[in-house]
């Protein structure tokens, strides 16, 4: 009753273009689904750190919005439909590659701004579909610049290097992780993230992004 109570005050809305969900659609409107800028091969990157970085969309027009919403309009009802594409495509391409699935953390200042870390929700949303066990690992030291206002690979990389720290690394020695971000650009953050998992002693790091971004060096 209080699902149904929800549903009439917050009728269910689709993330990328906004109009309310028609009977039959679920999470995604018809047309959405049906013209997103899905990332096909392009979606698909490695890093220093790990194995395969795997995104559904790229990060442009409805998607790029949607997630700007996201991000920065208190839009975190939208992270169930982005964890269904995540999920579709991490049981498509890395099924039996993790045993535990955890997410790059935001400061503490940034969390307590925006109430939610839009991280870890994708990633809890994305286990719930896939079934699979999360944890927080993971801890952001101190205040840096935003990777986004960074241009190129190498200012990237410096800025996000000892930017994490691992939590409880006995919860996920010998384990197989899967890491989860919102957007990978040069892959530097989760690249920087990977090496601290690995360097506690996890015994592989793969990725998964809602959104890619082309990557000029
Ligand atoms: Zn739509």
């Amino acid at each position: 009753m209080i699902g149904g109570l929800i549903r009439l005050l917050y009728p269910p809305k689709c993330p990328f273009c906004e109009k309310l969900l028609q009977k039959g659609e679920s999470l995604i409107c018809r047309e959405c689904r049906n013209s997103l800028p899905y990332a096909g091969a392009e979606g698909k990157r490695s890093g220093r750190f790990f194995t395969l970085c795997v995104s559904p969309l790229l990060y442009r027009d409805k998607a790029r919005e949607a997630m700007l919403r996201y991000k920065f309009g208190s839009r975190s009802g939208s992270a169930a439909a982005f964890g269904s594409l995540v999920a579709e495509r991490v049981d498509r391409e890395l099924a039996g590659k993790y045993d535990l699935i955890t997410w790059v953390p935001v400061s503490f200042l940034r969390l307590r701004r925006r109430g939610y870390s839009q991280s870890c929700l994708l990633a809890k949303e994305t286990a719930r579909i896939l079934g699979a066990e999360t944890d927080g690992l993971l801890r952001k030291r101190g205040i840096r610049p935003p990777q986004s206002r960074l241009n190129g690979a190498a200012a990237r990389t410096a800025n996000v290097s000892g930017a994490f720290a691992a939590i409880h690394p006995e919860r996920f020695r010998g384990k197989r992780i899967l890491l989860i971000d919102d957007v990978v650009t040069t892959g530097a953050t989760l690249s920087e993230c990977a090496r601290v998992l690995l360097t506690e002693g996890a015994a592989d790091v793969v990725c998964a992004t809602l959104c890619c971004r082309p990557h000029r060096p």
